[in-house]
């Protein structure tokens, strides 16, 4: 299908209410004795992201799985010799786990467990946006659906974004960006590369307010403020780090203050208490003043993996993941070319300077 337009439109994406699930101590314990015994009869391992419920980050460690951001998720999945990957997140990290893993049977506590980026970026659309402007290379985020990334050249993660398009822009390339419109806004600005953005955003980012970050910032003058960069150029502008779920947790962990101000979601808090304990977390305002906050620093769609559907997916094999072949195989490129780029660039076979 060809589309008419060569520049992206914003579609107005509603999050699902929120919905997290509330256990007793004794319904908790008794669910994950029941999930413990499920994944060693199937030989599976559970994969968390930072912004999932607490029980499911804390199960995922005991179990001998892992809590990260996609990036880690994705590594850590395909490096495990487990038959059956268990994805507590969203739908496209799920994806991504199948595409590098098709051997693997990959399930998820909730299927509808979505993303306002990925949902932003129809495969149809992103398409026609490559065919609008053959001339730049695509690079888009991990937040986005098999398809677009099979379409993509390059996808990247908010870990290693700034610099894979350095070395794109480096090399002359001129770029498409997608979805993420404040990603990549912030990416430009530190690159200088020539960008064409999409214009999708994340809810729960979007909604941090610069001037009630500024009012804290004045309360709080020794907090350190750490910033996802999907969060809008004001709110970034305010930083003193910016950066991914793991280089924000790095910075609780490493920086001398005592306090800290942290503009992502606050399902992130169990793994920075854990990571530097005592030290004091304040969620970044997303109240105050023409608030339109539907989020609230926390994923209405993070927020539908509990460790009931968790145990619900073992006993019965639902929410598995399929994708089609021809698109695993495209989006496993452009999935592997990061790979290999972080790599590379670990090793030192890539330099990338200031
Ligand atoms: S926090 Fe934002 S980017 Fe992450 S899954 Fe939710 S909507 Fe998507």
């Amino acid at each position: 299908m060809s589309l008419a337009f060569p520049v992206p439109v914003k579609h107005a994406i509603v999050a699902p209410p929120m919905v997290e699930e509330v256990l007793s101590p004794d319904e908790r314990t008794a669910l994950k004795t029941r999930i413990k015994a499920l994944m060693k009869q199937q030989d599976a391992v559970l994969v968390a992201h930072y912004y999932t419920h607490a029980d499911l980050q804390d199960l995922a460690e005991e179990t001998g799985g892992c809590v990260s951001d996609s990036l880690e998720m994705a590594r850590f999945a395909h490096a495990h010799p487990a038959k059956t990957l268990i994805v507590a997140g969203v739908k496209f990290m799920g994806e991504t786990s199948k595409i590098l893993n098709p051997e693997k049977r990959v399930l998820m506590p909730d299927l509808g467990a979505d993303c306002s980026l990925d949902l932003a970026c129809p495969a149809d659309e992103f398409a026609a946006f490559c065919d609008a402007h053959p001339d730049r290379l695509s690079v888009v985020y991990a937040n986005t659906s098999a398809a677009v990334k099979a379409r993509a050249d390059w996808v990247v993660t908010s870990g290693i974004a700034v610099k894979i398009v350095k070395y794109l822009h480096r090399q002359g390339h001129k770029l498409l960006w997608a979805p993420d419109r404040h990603l990549g806004a912030y990416v430009q600005r530190i690159t200088g590369a020539d960008m064409l953005l999409w214009q999708g955003s994340c809810v729960v980012h979007e909604a941090f307010k610069a001037e009630g970050l500024k009012k804290l910032r004045a309360e709080h003058p020794a907090a350190a403020v750490l910033v996802h960069p999907e969060s809008p150029a004001a709110v970034i502008a305010q930083a003193d780090v910016v950066g991914s779920t793991t280089q924000l947790i790095e910075a609780v962990k490493t920086l001398p203050n005592t306090e800290f101000i942290v503009a992502t979601d606050n399902g992130i808090f169990h793994k920075m208490r854990a990571a530097a304990p005592g030290k004091i977390l304040l969620e970044a305002p997303t109240a105050g003043e023409g608030a339109t906050c539907q989020s609230c620093a926390h994923c209405p769609w993070m927020a539908m993996n509990g460790l009931k559907n968790l145990a619900h997916v073992l006993e019965t094999g639902d929410n598995e993941i399929h994708i089609d072949e021809a698109i695993r195989a495209k989006a496993r490129l452009s999935i592997q070319r990061m790979l290999d780029f972080a790599a590379a660039e670990k090793a030192g076979r890539i330099q990338l300077g200031d």
